[in-house]
């Protein structure tokens, strides 16, 4: 799972939905073919997306209870190229049954390995802790992305999220590395926010993507319409940032910046 990407800080409200919803849908709509995993009982990415939860066959709760079963689960073509592992409330309970279970860190990369070559890109959008779900999305990943709101200074939760990428990194998965932070919710005419840029991009230099993501309301609107940015406002500066970041994204990956669309292929 050369592209498996987790999108992981464990403070809630720092934009890893909208961050990963965002850019799956530009990746989709670039021509790579992508899986958008909802790993968050929250079901926001889900939501976001405009998928009903009475319409869905199963969610990623099954998946981690029997990865046999993902393929079932997976809702195809929520957009074109672009498929979702939804979530529900549900999930939440998956936290506790995977105590017991066995190779219950292991239980999500045995589920998208049952998909292995149908994706260029998967996106995981974590929960916001550290607990069970989100190793399980950093053992299934081959790179970590981490959102960082630009409103306080996020240093101290970072450096927990950092230990806890290193102890995954050396026990479980070495692979794993961090492809970037991106300062969300930029606000210019806050001092708080241009320091917050500063130190991100002193302690992570080159690992900070070059795009900001400015406060845009436009992003908080959007996916109570279930509607991405590129659909609700394609032309506002959002919109822009988003695609600017999803341009970074895949140049860090190697991938061409457009591909001929490419279908998903499903069974
Ligand atoms: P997380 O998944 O980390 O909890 P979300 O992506 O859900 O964070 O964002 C938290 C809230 O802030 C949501 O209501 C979302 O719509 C809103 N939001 C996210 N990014 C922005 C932004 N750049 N500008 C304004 N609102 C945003
Ligand atoms: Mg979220």
């Amino acid at each position: 799972m050369e592209r498996v990407i987790a999108v992981a800080n464990q403070k809630g409200g720092v934009g890893k939905t909208t961050t990963a919803v965002q850019l799956a849908a530009f990746l989709a709509q670039h021509g790579h073919p992508t899986l958008l995993v909802d790993l968050d009982p929250q079901a926001n990415a889900t939501s976001s997306l405009g998928v009903e939860r009475h319409a869905l066959a199963g969610t990623v709760y099954e998946a981690l209870l029997a990865p046999e079963r993902t393929s079932a689960v997976v809702v195809p073509s929520v957009r074109p190229g672009l498929d979702l592992l939804p979530s529900t409330g549900i999930l939440a309970g998956a936290e506790v049954e995977l105590v017991t279970a066995n190779q219950r860190e292991f239980r999500l990369r045995m589920a998208l390995g049952q998909l292995a070559e149908r994706y260029a890109v998967v996106l995981i959008d974590c929960p916001p802790s550290l607990g069970l779900l989100t190793v399980n999305a950093l053992v299934a990943a081959r790179f970590v992305l981490v959102p960082i709101q630009c409103e306080y200074l996020p240093l101290e939760g970072l450096a927990q999220l950092v230990t806890t990428v290193d102890l995954v990194k050396r026990r479980l998965n070495p692979p794993l590395d961090v492809i970037g932070v991106v300062l969300t919710m930029f606000d210019a005419r806050t001092r708080l926010a241009l320091q917050v840029v500063q130190e991100v991009r002193r302690v992570f230099g080159a690992r900070a993507f070059r795009t900001v993501i400015p406060r845009a309301v436009r992003l908080a609107e959007a996916p109570s319409h279930g509607q991405t940015i590129f659909e609700y406002d394609p032309s506002s500066r959002a919109a822009t940032a988003y695609a600017e970041l999803g341009r970074e994204l895949l140049d860090r990956l190697g991938l061409p910046a457009t591909c001929e669309p490419l279908a998903v292929a499903h069974d």
